[in-house]
């Protein structure tokens, strides 16, 4: 595949292959290049999280963040359920141990609502106890679209939406094998050369020792 590239997104992790996917989605012909430096999609912060898709509890009110964590969450499990990714709405239960605790939860659970989180509810101690046996609590915020997801799988996915990418891995590896053997070359050259200069240092030295020595035959013919 050639350039000159309309867009070029460097880094095939989840923000990438998303932002590559959805250009292509708005315009097909576009002439996209994906930079990835390793030899294969989502090997960082992607592939080392807990996989944990939030329902957008915390965020401030009308943020950005808020909007997005919320329309995001529901793309995602919608993207899934069509591609077939694995996921699973575990939901989530944030716990009040105390009652000094229960007025935090309280009002984590009226910010959050008023931010358009669905799917929240308040649970005593004894139904928190019926959905998690292990768990002692006084009150919870359950968050019943809170979940997680095979990142993997979905980074998969979205990679085979865009075929585009095979290739320009394949390309990006190429060139990245190019640039390991200059670099192997150049610490050759580099060796080379040290190895050169040392042996003029010696050359220069033996003349000069050479030359003294005959200096002094000559001082002493005199
Ligand atoms: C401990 C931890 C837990 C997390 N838990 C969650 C969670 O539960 N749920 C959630 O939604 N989010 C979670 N996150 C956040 C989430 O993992 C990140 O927001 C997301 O993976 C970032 O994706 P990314 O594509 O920006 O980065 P990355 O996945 O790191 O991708 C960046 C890519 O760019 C490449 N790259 C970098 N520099 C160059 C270069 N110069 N040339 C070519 N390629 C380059 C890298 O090789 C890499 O493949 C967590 C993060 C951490 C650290």
């Amino acid at each position: 595949m050639q350039g000159p590239w309309d867009v070029v997104i460097v880094g095939a992790g989840i923000l990438g292959l998303a932002t590559a996917r959805e250009l292509l989605l708005r315009r097909p012909g576009l002439r996209l290049l994906v930079l990835e430096r390793e030899d294969r999609i989502a090997a960082h912060q992607t592939s080392h999280n807990s996989g944990v898709v939030h329902a957008g509890l915390y965020y401030p009110a009308d943020s950005l963040k808020t909007a997005l964590c919320i329309e995001g969450r529901r793309a995602l499990y919608a993207f899934c359920e069509t591609r077939r990714v694995p996921f699973r709405r575990l939901g989530k239960l944030v716990v009040a141990t105390s009652v000094a605790e229960t007025a935090t939860i309280e009002a984590l659970f009226e910010r959050a609502g008023a931010n358009g989180v669905e799917g929240l509810e308040l649970l005593e101690g004894a139904a928190v106890r019926r959905l998690e046996p292990d768990v002692e609590a006084r009150l919870a915020l359950h968050s019943t679209q809170t979940g997680i997801v095979d990142a993997h799988a979905l980074c998969q996915s979205l990679e085979a939406e865009a075929q585009h990418f095979k290739e320009t891995l394949a390309r990006w590896a190429a060139l990245q094998q190019q640039r390991v053997e200059a670099a192997r070359q150049a610490v050759i050259d580099h060796i080379e050369h040290n190895e050169f200069v040392a042996r003029v240092r010696e050359l220069e030295e033996s003349l000069r020792q050479q030359y003294r020595r005959v200096r002094w035959i000559a001082v002493q013919a005199t």
